[in-house]
């Protein structure tokens, strides 16, 4: 995994006063792969196997102590199923202090897409970008046909976070965006407090 300079935990310790900050996640990946229940486990812990997707929803946000002190709100942004008919403006993740490419474990298919929009936003997203790859739906391992292994290695040659998850039960989903949240840098000076 690539080394990243000071996370979160670091730079509120440095500032020695309370902080607050608001930072922009967003989720890429193929359809279907659970993108938006992962976000419905984090920010409500809740799962609903037969909704629709959703549409139109800008972000959900979720506040996430990193300290005793210092909380950040992240603004998770879901595709909204635009992913299926075109591929997504950069405009998407423009501005995204991070990133969460979800791929299904029991679709190699998926894992092949989530390795190209990876591919894209280090060509094309901020140059600091905090990128985890998450493989979701680690309750179906009968299933199974992207290994741990593979997913954790190319992980770990791409610099990325890597978890495997399941917006069903909830494995790993905070652990996560917990995870991501503090390996964002912060900025110098308080943008809120
Ligand atoms: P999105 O299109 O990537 O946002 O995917 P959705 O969140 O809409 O999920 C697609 C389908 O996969 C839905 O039927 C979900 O109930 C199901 N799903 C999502 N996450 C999981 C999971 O962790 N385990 C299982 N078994 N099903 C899941």
């Amino acid at each position: 995994m690539a080394e990243h300079q000071s996370g979160a935990g670091s730079a509120a310790q440095k500032s020695g006063r309370p902080r607050k900050l608001v930072f922009k996640v967003v989720l890429l990946g193929e359809s279907a792969v659970g993108k938006s229940s992962i976000v419905t486990r984090f920010t409500r812990d809740e799962f609903n196997q037969y909704k629709e997707s959703t549409i139109g929803a800008a972000f959900l946000t979720k506040e996430i102590a990193i300290d005793a002190s210092n909380t950040v709100n992240l603004n998770i942004w879901d595709t909204a199923g635009q992913e299926r008919y075109k591929s997504l403006a950069p405009m998407y993740y423009r501005n995204a202090e991070a990133a969460v490419v979800v791929y299904d474990i029991t679709q190699a298919a998926s894992f092949e897409r989530a390795k190209s929009w990876i591919k894209e936003l280090q060509r094309q997203a901020e140059p600091n970008i905090i990128i985890a790859l998450a493989g979701n739906k680690t309750d179906l391992a009968d299933r199974r046909t992207v290994s741990k292994e593979e997913g954790a290695a190319y992980a770990a040659t791409a610099g990325l976070l890597f978890f495997e998850t399941s917006a069903q039960s909830g494995e790993n989903v905070g652990e996560l965006f917990v995870s991501l949240a503090k390996k964002i840098p912060w900025p110098a000076e308080p943008v809120a407090s």
